[in-house]
């Protein structure tokens, strides 16, 4: 962005915008915000290993080791190796002492000229930090901007921090995390400038050196902030009185210097990994956002080149495990037959930096062939992090191979994740957010502003729609943050910049639902090629998800919703009749030739696709009897009637499309042709109708998309009516639900339409399972394990409590108090000996509130509270945040704590417990799902006939895949270490414990496999001891499990494909 002058005037905007009282915005108070920030930035950004607060203690803490290894040496019976051992630790220690002393004293240097600084110039009104190669290369840039009080003129005073200046401090970093700033990671060391804008009389020569013309790149946006002081009638002050026309830029001499590698290479590695209590000021979110991140963190980057057969594969690692160079050999096999492949690798393993590296290589390897990556994820944060393995690839392939290596790579999100239109983003949820653009976007929105200035449209949009063709992404690779932070340098829409570009971008990466969903998939992925490549990470819940995108529930509540809206809509079609009766008949032509025009309308105007086959409906011509609006309100008003009455029993239905569909035509009048258009007239008749807030008309749509494929499919669905929930049935809650049985219905047009479809996760197991499940045939199907050079993974099945007497939650036995007792003594026993993060996994949330309560009764509650503090998943997320941002705290106090949380839920899909968070998981009982739904009895029944699946061996598969996933969530990288514990007598027998995953099996030994309390105690004890001890990280002889560039070409020249691990 360019620096102009009179930037900061009140019309511009700020990231973060303070307004404070004079007495905390004094020169001292300047100081400690700029303090306070440098320190943020520092630390946010890994360019220091830990608070600046903490960085002394960690520096007594070296110097402190220092003295006790030069007391070691002096003692006379040391034995050689240790004392070459003590000599090298030594070494390492002075050379970090000297690295942090030199850190320490420029950073307190520089505090020193900001204090000169300000006395010298009290009222300075603009100091940017800047964190990059150069002032002019920045990667992070953030402006502080101060409007001060009279009173700063006159600072004599000194810098101590009072309370106002400290809360300030407080509210700020807190502003700035809550905007996402640092939540980003930077690319490697950098330096950290500091310029400050000063009347030229500034004469600080040692500190301060003028910097005239100085500005950024236009293209780079920076963080602003705004410190505005009030005076005590709340009036803000005028601007204190520089002309800024007479101000200079100044540059700050004294440069922070990362230190982090040096001070990483040494046995200090944990400072980063491990966060040390964050400062108050830095509040939770800090050691969060430290703690996440890709496994193969701790290793240096590097180039690394190696061919795969004809493939030159470009790996941005010094080193890579080998079943990262298996997964690529097998997933290249796949992609050369041009086929689907299934793929399982333990988490922790760099499945997606293998992924990206063997496609994208594949990809430069065939430069005529216009493949493209599709990536699939489940949720932001993992397309976030895919995005920045990818930067760091493609960064190192840009490096070597220049541009021919340059793609466009982007992230695809809603509106709610894009959008940077602050009165649009206020809206509460995504639905809202949506219907806000769409009142300022919608065409005819847009047409009726050209007459009316007063109609509010989205100055972002305007200007994207006036660059028109010219609106594009350079290549490069775009995280949502890059795309917002683009889309506001440019004045353009991120979102449907986004959109736009996907057709020309080399790597896509979003949902699942950009894809599996007709609706959405219909909109957004309807242009891609052929030979793109889709890849689904963490797929192993894929089948449910397949199921989802088809299922509709409809309750009383939906129905009066569509009701209402029903009434709006004749409203505005009489109103349309009386003033613009044109639009209507025009409508009506157009329905005559089918509902394919959709397909021209602008990317503004368009809605979620038919749930169904679009391209099958859309060229038939929309049946007469609901072409004119009146009447399909009319057809509508039926069909709502007729759901009323289904939904008024007081039995259980069941019955299939074909039947339900036949019964509302006798009953309604409504035909199978009919039903099948009702989504995409519905859309047809509220754009002819101008309506834009369609959040309120989500009652009506799935109505209309309930109809549609109760229209469509005759096999592969049924229709469940429930006067109430099993679980409650004194409580009235009927439901009428078309639930899909069959996931190949949703992911079929993938697998046709795309040449290699990839599904891979760490839970994947029984392999063979998902081909039949999802109809289709890989080319590929491979599970990998985990190469080890330790046993870090300690599986245990515990069949019995201390008293000898089976555990499980089989139904007849889970509320036996006997169990529920020996599972409390279980835990009891666990937190006294296993130090930091416990986790805990029941089968439902009932089933954890009915156990907790008895132990609360019994005791043991408070028993396992005098050992670790306890924290619980509910099924409200703000209040799961929060549990789990408060256990975190606790793991990092040291004190540990247990977290109670429930298989199948948000945790256990998608919280990693890693390192000392969570050092030993147990999972009481099996995870089974509640066989008495009606609706999974019916996709067992489906199930067995149609793909020949067992009852039994489905649920088992299910149940196992669920634990599988929970008690995964301990592990996420080889330096981690946990156990796992699975509390029910039921694992021990064969064919519930074979159906885990292989990386699992491979470290249960038959010893583990029927164990009481008291023993898996001991083996636990056993195995912390064992995990304490130092261990060989690279491994060595037939255990090698980092393979180097070397080893590679070694194995080329023998032939070997095969590694042992
Ligand atoms: S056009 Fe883009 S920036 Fe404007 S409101 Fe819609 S999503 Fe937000």
């Amino acid at each position: 962005m360019e620096m102009e002058e009179g930037e900061g005037s009140t019309e511009e905007k700020y990231d973060v915008d303070i307004a404070t009282t004079a007495s905390s915005l004094g020169g001292s108070g300047v100081f400690h915000i700029i303090n306070d920030i440098l320190g943020f930035v520092l630390y946010m950004y890994q360019q220091i290993p830990s608070v600046l607060q903490d960085m002394s203690l960690d520096f007594d803490g070296l110097q402190t080791e220092f003295t006790d290894l030069e007391a070691n040496l002096t003692q006379p019976d040391v034995k050689p190796l240790v004392r070459r051992k003590l000599l090298s630790r030594k070494r390492e220690v002075k050379h970090e002492i000297k690295k942090m002393q030199k850190l320490m004293t420029t950073i307190s240097t520089l505090r020193s000229a900001l204090q000169l600084l300000i006395r010298e110039a009290p009222g300075v009104q603009r100091v940017v930090l800047i964190l990059g190669g150069s002032p002019l290369r920045p990667q992070k840039a953030y402006e502080l901007f101060f409007t001060h009080s009279v009173d700063v003129l006159r600072f004599e005073g000194d810098f101590s921090k009072n309370k106002a200046t400290e809360a300030l401090s407080k509210k700020t970093i807190r502003a700035l995390i809550s905007t996402g700033a640092g939540s980003t990671s930077c690319p490697g060391p950098m330096r950290l400038f500091i310029l400050v804008q000063a009347p030229p009389s500034l004469n600080l020569p040692q500190h301060f050196l003028p910097k005239r013309d100085f500005r950024y790149n236009r293209k780079f946006v920076p963080l602003k902030l705004r410190f505005k002081c009030k005076t005590q009638d709340n009036e803000t002050n005028p601007p204190f009185n520089y002309d800024t026309n007479d101000l200079i830029w100044f540059q700050c001499r004294h440069l922070v210097n990362n230190t982090q590698a040096s001070i990483l290479a040494g046995n200090r590695s944990t400072l980063l990994s491990a966060p040390t209590p964050i400062s108050p000021g830095f509040l939770s979110a800090v050691p969060i956002s430290i703690c996440l991140g890709h496994s193969t963190r701790g290793r240096r980057r590097k180039k690394m080149i190696f061919k795969i057969e004809d493939v030159t594969v470009y790996f941005p690692y010094d080193n890579i495990y080998p079943e990262q160079y298996e997964y690529m050999v097998e997933l290249k096999r796949a992609l050369d037959a041009k086929g689907h492949c299934l793929l399982e690798m333990p988490t922790g393993t760099g499945k997606t930096i293998a992924l990206l590296s063997l496609i994208t290589s594949y990809r430069l390897s065939r430069p005529d062939s216009p493949i493209k990556l599709v990536y699939c994820t489940r949720t932001v944060h993992e397309m976030e992090k895919t995005l920045g393995e990818l930067k760091i690839l493609h960064d190192y392939q840009v490096t070597h191979l220049g541009a021919q290596a340059k793609i466009l790579a982007l992230g695809l999100s809603s509106r709610k994740n894009l959008c940077v239109n602050p009165k649009v983003l206020a809206a509460e949820n995504r639905d809202s957010v949506d219907a806000a653009c769409r009142k300022r976007t919608a065409s005819w929105v847009r047409a009726l502003a050209a007459e009316n200035p007063n109609v509010e449209l989205c100055d972002y949009f305007e200007s994207y729609e006036k660059a028109a063709d010219n609106a594009l992404l350079p290549p490069g690779v775009y995280t949502l943050e890059d795309l917002r932070a683009f889309g506001k340098n440019r004045g353009w829409c991120p979102y449907f910049l986004a959109r736009h570009m996907v057709q020309f971008a080399n790597v896509i990466v979003y949902s699942y639902q950009y894809l599996l969903d007709p609706k959405v998939a219909g909109i957004i992925s309807k242009e891609l090629q052929k030979e793109s490549v889709i890849v689904f990470d963490e797929a192993h819940n894929i089948d449910n998800v397949c199921i989802e995108a088809l299922s509709v529930s409809v309750r009383r509540v939906t129905l009066e919703g569509a009701n209402r809206n029903l009434n709006k809509i004749r409203q505005e079609i009489d109103r349309f009749k009386a003033t613009d009766a044109g639009r209507l008949r025009a409508e009506y032509n157009r329905l005559i030739e089918g509902l394919a025009l959709r397909g021209d309308l602008s990317g503004t105007d368009q809605w979620l696709a038919n749930p169904a086959l679009p391209n099958d409906i859309l060229k038939e011509a929309v049946p007469g009897n609901i072409r004119r609006a009146e009447h399909f309100v009319h057809v509508l008003r039926r069909l709502l009637q007729y759901l009323e009455g289904r939904l008024d029993t007081e039995n259980v239905e069941k019955e299939s499309p074909v039947s339900f569909v036949s019964s509302l035509n006798s009953q309604a009048g409504i035909e199978q042709k009919t039903l099948k258009f009702c989504y995409d007239r519905l859309h047809s008749l509220m754009m002819t109708l101008e309506i834009t807030d369609t959040d309120e008309f989500l009652p009506i749509q799935t109505v209309c998309d309930f109809a549609t494929l109760v229209g469509t499919y005759a096999r592969g669905f049924s229709i469940i009516i429930e006067p109430y929930d099993e679980r409650m049935p004194h409580i009235p809650d009927p439901i009428l639900q078309l639930s899909c049985h069959d996931a190949s219905l949703a992911i079929k047009p993938v697998f046709d339409r795309f040449q290699s479809v990839v599904i891979t996760s760490g839970t994947l197991s029984p392999i063979d399972l998902y081909p039949r499940l999802l109809s289709f045939n890989p080319v590929v199907s491979r599970s990998f394990k985990m190469s080890m050079t330790r046993d870090c993974i300690c599986p245990m099945v515990l069949t019995r409590g201390s008293d000898q007497l089976p555990v499980s939650t089989k139904f007849d036995m889970r509320s036996d108090p006997g169990v529920v007792r020996n599972y409390g003594k279980l835990l009891v026993e666990m937190v006294s000996v296993v130090p930091d993060g416990v986790v805990c996994f029941f089968v439902s949330y009932s089933y954890m509130d009915g156990i907790i309560a008895t132990w609360n009764e019994t005791g043991i509650l408070k028993e396992i509270t005098q050992q670790k503090l306890v924290f619980f998943e509910t099924q409200d997320v703000v209040e799961t945040t929060l549990a789990l941002d408060n256990y975190r705290r606790a793991c990092d106090c040291g004190r540990g704590a247990v977290f109670f949380s429930v298989a199948r839920g948000k945790v256990a899909e998608g919280i990693d417990f890693d390192r000392h968070y969570g050092r030993l998981v147990v999972m009481f009982g099996v995870p089974f799902q509640y066989t008495l739904s009606k609706i999974l009895l019916a996709r067992l029944e489906y199930l067995r006939d149609t793909f020949q699946i067992k009852e039994g061996d489905f649920l088992t598969f299910d149940a196992l895949r669920q634990a599988a996933q929970c008690v995964g969530r301990v592990i996420r990288s080889k330096a981690d270490y946990g156990m796992m514990i699975f509390a029910d007598k039921r694992y021990s027998r064969h064919d519930k414990r074979s159906k885990l995953p292989g990386w699992i099996l491979s470290h249960l030994r038959d010893a583990h496999l029927n164990l009481s309390t008291d023993m898996a105690i001991h083996i636990a004890r056993e195995f912390l001891r064992k995990m304490a001890q130092p261990y060989d990280k690279t491994g060595t002889m037939g255990r090698k499990t980092l393979l180097t560039q070397e080893d590679l070409e070694k194995m080329a020249e023998t032939g070997v494909q095969d590694m042992v691990y």
